[in-house]
């Protein structure tokens, strides 16, 4: 577009350029014209005045050529007729008498004598004008040319024939004129012209024989531009007088300022020209700047630089596009940071964003430059590849993927190491539009963490059937939560001491329409991934405290109720108001109530765990640690959390009667449970043996299918002989 701009400035400063030039020139040309004119007027006058005071002067030689005829060729007393002609003629300076072509008398005599007795047919600068006069029996002028006598002057020489004794008259001789140069410029104004920058010059014309030969001239060399030249008419002959006007170069200087005028206007014009064209682009490529940061700011990710998700779904789909003719396969690998969360919320968000940019920068150099790197949100990058090579390729520039993001990134002074999962579909294989193998990837992405992260798995069919099950199994859970197609299941923790019955653990089950009696392992995933899993938590809380008060009201005995809350659940930002709500709701008293949370769950965001934690002690709420030992909780951080329980989880008392190192993990847990004054419970408790044992190493509480399998109705009386009938039953 500039260049456009420039171009057309170009023309308009080459057009206005050119219209000066022509304009100058027009106007110099003109100005020359009327210049020419001018001295063609001029010179017109100049020369009648000369012809006009020549003619008259050389009238003076006819005057005394008739006095010569008159007295044949005897006339007398010539210097008083000399005299008197000469007050007639001023230009006339002497008149002379030259019989047979010799000077015999000259009037004035005096300052003349010189030249007396000159032949003039042998005087040399005239002699052939002079033989041409007589031949012609013509009046003729001489010169210009120096006098014997001194001075420079013009001479009439007229020849006077006489009768002679034939038919034909015979040649006297010559009465001639001597005209005075200065007078003769004189009558013209040309002096006066000189002074006003004329020049001039009066010449009589070269003929073959002579050169031309300058009368008079003045005002300097004559100037070729505007000279004019006109015939002067003289006796026998012709001259020239030439007339121009003007320094040598005072017209061209004029010209070259012109010109130089022009080249400025020229100049400012086109960039006045070029600055307003200019102006509408300037603002479009402002406009055009703008909208590119916006588009940049709508289609990038602002921390890292990285392709957004909406980027890469259009990217995506033109690679596809373009794949479909091209027969290259496309590759989209899916990245999650594992436990990113942990980083930012321990170190903060300043070092997880450094982190990210570490981890863009990274993975960015990993790629080929044509490659499209996204960062999709939060921990959660994208790259799409191009590639030639086999799957085994593929997975070994994953696995090298993950291992350089698996370097060490130095931040606040501190070695900062962190793991990915990458899950990788490929097109055209497992789909051929963007949200697919999006899709896809996150399945495959899913199945790599399931494996136990920092690792790589590739999209199968298998993964989407899961998902399809997964998905209509959700779909399901929605229904059932609406339906009532859940109920508890209750299962009693005993204290070994006693043979009493200590509480009950309250354990969800869904009677599914078609899949009938379904467990929690089978749907709890789905509810945990659909978010479900919280309504589904209070459902069960709300529903424990109904048995329990109805058990109140009916005055039965009543023992606390443990119940599983999910990390969901108690990362839900309404989750202390809705445990207050449906305390206060059904009027339970919290002492009444024990809330189950795993390991994992409570190390996750230690701060806001214990504030939760301290909220539900406040409220009178127990605590336990469920699944203990299948985490990695320290014992300096169990210290810190207000819990009341320890629930060893059952991988360990399975095999506490073959295996030594799960009895050193329960005798240590034991140990330190009485250390810390927390109570235990071992889960899974099947036979006596393990019991015994369990009993053995300080343990006094117990729950499993000794003693009673969870059993599905309202809470059950606390008489052990009959849960343990019942559970045999069912
Ligand atoms: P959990 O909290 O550790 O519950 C104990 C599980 O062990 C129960 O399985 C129970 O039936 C089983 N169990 C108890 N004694 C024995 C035994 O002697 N031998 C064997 N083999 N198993 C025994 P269940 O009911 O299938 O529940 C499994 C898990 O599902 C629970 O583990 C809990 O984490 C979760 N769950 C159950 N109900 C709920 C619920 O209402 N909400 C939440 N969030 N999770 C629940
Ligand atoms: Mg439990
Ligand atoms: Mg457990």
């Amino acid at each position: 577009m500039l260049r456009k701009t420039s171009v057309f400035s170009f023309c308009v400063f080459a057009a206005v350029l050119a219209l000066g030039f022509y304009w100058n020139q027009l106007n110099q040309t003109l100005q020359q014209r009327e210049q020419a004119s001018l001295i063609r007027d001029l010179i017109n006058t100049q020369v009648s005045s000369v012809e006009r005071l020549l003619n008259l002067s050389l009238l003076s030689t006819e005057l005394l050529a008739h006095e010569v005829r008159r007295s044949n060729g005897e006339p007398a007393d010539f210097v008083a007729r000399a005299a008197e002609i000469l007050r007639d003629f001023p230009a006339v300076s002497s008149l002379q008498l030259a019989p047979a072509g010799v000077n015999s008398q000259i009037y004035p005599f005096a300052a003349n004598e010189a030249a007396l007795g000159l032949n003039v047919f042998e005087h040399g600068p005239t002699a052939i004008a002079t033989a041409r006069a007589r031949d012609d029996n013509r009046l003729t002028i001489n010169g210009p040319l120096a006098l014997v006598q001194g001075g420079r002057a013009v001479i009439g020489r007229n020849p006077v024939y006489l009768p002679g004794p034939g038919a034909k008259d015979e040649f006297w001789g010559f009465v001639s004129a001597v005209i005075d140069i200065d007078r003769l410029l004189s009558v013209t104004d040309l002096q006066k012209l000189a002074q006003n920058g004329y020049q001039y010059e009066l010449v009589s014309p070269a003929s073959p024989a002579a050169p031309e030969q300058v009368v008079f001239s003045g005002g300097g060399p004559l100037v070729g531009d505007n000279m004019q030249t006109l015939d002067v008419r003289v006796p026998n002959d012709r001259w020239l007088l030439r007339m121009s006007h003007g320094g040598h170069d005072g017209g061209g200087l004029v010209l070259g300022f012109g010109h130089v005028l022009s080249l400025f206007a020229a100049l400012i014009i086109a960039w006045l020209v070029h600055y307003v064209l200019r102006e509408p682009y300037r603002l479009r490529g402002l406009v055009e700047a703008r909208t590119r940061e916006l588009h940049d700011l709508a289609y990038h990710d602002y921390l890292t630089g990285l392709v957004n998700r909406r980027l890469l779904n259009e990217q995506l789909g033109q690679a596809l596009r373009e794949q479909s003719y091209s027969g290259r396969a496309v590759a989209l690998l899916y990245l999650d940071l594992d436990d990113f969360k942990r980083i930012n919320d321990s170190m903060g968000h300043e070092v997880g964003d450094q982190l990210l940019v570490a981890v863009a920068n990274r993975l960015r150099a990993q790629v080929r430059a044509n490659d499209i790197v996204a960062r999709l949100g939060g921990d959660e990058f994208a790259v799409v590849l191009f590639i030639s090579g086999g799957q085994h390729d593929l997975l070994r520039l994953a696995e090298k993927i993950v291992q350089e993001l698996g370097r060490p990134v130095r931040l606040n002074n501190r070695d900062l190491v962190i793991s990915t999962s990458i899950g990788i579909t490929l097109a055209p294989h497992d789909g051929d539009s963007a949200s697919q193998l999006l899709r896809n990837a996150d399945m495959a992405l899913y199945a790599s963490k399931r494996r136990g992260k920092n690792c790589v798995a590739f999209f199968n069919v298998e993964m989407q059937r899961e998902v399809s099950r997964l998905m209509q199994l959700e779909e399901d859970l929605r229904h059932a939560l609406a339906n009532r197609q859940l109920s508890l299941a209750f299962q009693p923790i005993v204290n070994i001491e006693h043979d009493r019955v200590a509480g009950f653990e309250a354990l969800v089950r869904w009677h599914h329409p078609e899949q009938g009696l379904l467990m929690p392992g089978q749907f709890i995933p789905a509810a945990e991934q659909s978010g479900l899993i919280v309504p589904l938590g209070f459902w069960v809380l709300r529903n424990v405290c109904q048995g329990l008060v109805a058990r109140i009201e009916s005055q039965l005995d009543v023992v606390p109720v443990a119940l599983n809350i999910s990390p969901q659940q108690f990362r839900d930002k309404h989750f202390m108001i809705e445990v207050q709500t449906i305390l206060s709701e059904s009027g339970v008293a919290p002492e009444l109530l024990e809330f189950e949370i795993t390991e994992s769950t409570l190390m996750d965001d230690l701060e806001a765990t214990i504030a939760i934690l301290n909220a539900l002690k406040r409220l009178g709420i127990r605590i336990s640690i469920d699944d203990f030992g299948t985490g990695y909780s320290s014992l300096a951080l169990l210290k810190q959390l207000p819990v009341d329980t320890l629930k060893i989880d059952r991988c360990f008392v399975k095999d506490i009667g073959e295996d030594e190192e799960d009895r050193q993990i329960i005798q240590a847990v034991i140990a330190m449970s009485a250390q810390l004054d927390l109570e235990v419970i071992a889960e899974g408790v099947e036979t006596l043996a393990q019991r015994d044992l369990l009993y053995a190493f300080g343990c006094r509480r117990v729950q499993g299918y000794l003693y009673g399998k969870p059993l599905i109705g309202a809470i059950p009386n606390t008489n052990l002989l009959s849960l343990q009938a019942a559970s045999v039953a069912s």
